[in-house]
């Protein structure tokens, strides 16, 4: 346990799925005045520096963000909207143009919320939830955010359904642990019984692991019967490290190890909007950040 620390894995392609979703989904749900609720159950440090030891061990970016923007540029390749969108929502937390830093997820969703919107942010790792908090008072957000040195399964409970009836859960573990996959299914089926009417992302790694390979199936399960639509979609960028948890969840012990090759989404009440969304990035996602004949994605989604 406390071995993972996403520094070493910021801005790869898994970043680069994730959260261009959530700002998809956010942009959609600020659509309506009413207030809306975001909860980041496993929220991270919430900005990582990208020339970091960490950053330059790993060269996970490299593969992912930094890749996507060099092929972009030498293939002169202008992005669509969504991924445009997320491109320039790094620059804004780049404003010299130089990219050093990767915001997480608690960073973006709350540079998108209004300020009746309230951010919900559980973090367990000592010092992770203490970096974390330093960026969130730089912030002065007041009581908009709430920070959580909490484990993000159980806190989520007291939190739903939020007071509008309107929110967001992002469900992002590190599955540092084989039991956080049984845990997300509890945790969605739980929430199902709160708020059925949230809306719920949750990011998985796609590795040759039964419990990761069950993982969308038992979220579809659990969507199909409250009746509610879901989406699934997955980005491969290469071949390869199918076998090995290791491989996926590179700590800061040990020699480098290949990084992650595929990752998946499964969202429970997703926008109307975000399958077209998806079917116009994803190609793009492939083609910018792909690096074999095996690199390739999937989008499906309740009719
Ligand atoms: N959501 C972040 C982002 O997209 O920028 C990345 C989060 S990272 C994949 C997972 C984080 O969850 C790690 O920082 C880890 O310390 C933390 N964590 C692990 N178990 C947890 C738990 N039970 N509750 C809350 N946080 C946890």
């Amino acid at each position: 346990m406390f071995s993972y620390r996403h520094a070493y894995h910021a801005g790869n392609h898994a970043d680069v799925l994730k959260h261009t979703a959530l700002i998809a989904i956010i942009q959609y749900m600020i659509q309506k005045e009413v207030g809306i609720s975001v909860v980041d159950t496993h929220a991270g440090a919430g900005i990582y520096r990208l020339d970091s030891d960490a950053a330059e061990l790993s060269k996970e970016a490299d593969e992912g963000l930094r890749l996507l923007l060099k092929n972009a540029g030498e293939k002169k390749v202008e992005l669509g909207e969504l991924l445009g969108e997320y491109v320039q929502e790094l620059e804004r937390f780049n404003p010299s143009g130089a990219l050093k830093v990767y915001p997480g997820s608690p960073m973006i969703a709350q540079d998108y919320l209004r300020r009746h919107d309230k951010l919900k942010i559980f973090e367990l790792h000592p010092t992770d939830s203490r970096v974390l908090e330093k960026h969130v008072e730089q912030l002065r957000a007041g009581r908009q955010i709430n920070c959580y040195k909490e484990d993000g399964f159980e806190g989520l409970k007291k939190l739903l359904p939020p007071p509008t009836r309107r929110g967001l859960v992002l469900i992002d573990p590190s599955y540092e642990m084989k039991s956080d996959y049984a845990r997300v299914v509890n945790c969605i089926q739980d929430s199902l019984r709160r708020f059925v009417t949230g809306t719920y992302m949750v990011w998985y790694p796609v590795i040759a692991r039964p419990e990761a390979h069950d993982l969308p199936k038992r979220l579809r399960a659990l969507a199909q019967e409250v009746h509610k639509p879901w989406l699934h979609t997955t980005l491969r960028v290469k071949s390869g490290q199918m076998g090995s948890q290791l491989g996926v969840l590179g700590t800061n012990k040990g020699p480098k190890r290949p990084g992650l090759s595929a990752s998946g989404l499964f969202i429970i009440n997703p926008p109307h909007t975000l399958e077209p969304q998806l079917k116009g990035c994803l190609p793009q996602m492939v083609e910018l950040m792909g690096q074999d004949a095996l690199a390739g994605f999937t989008l499906e989604a309740s009719k």
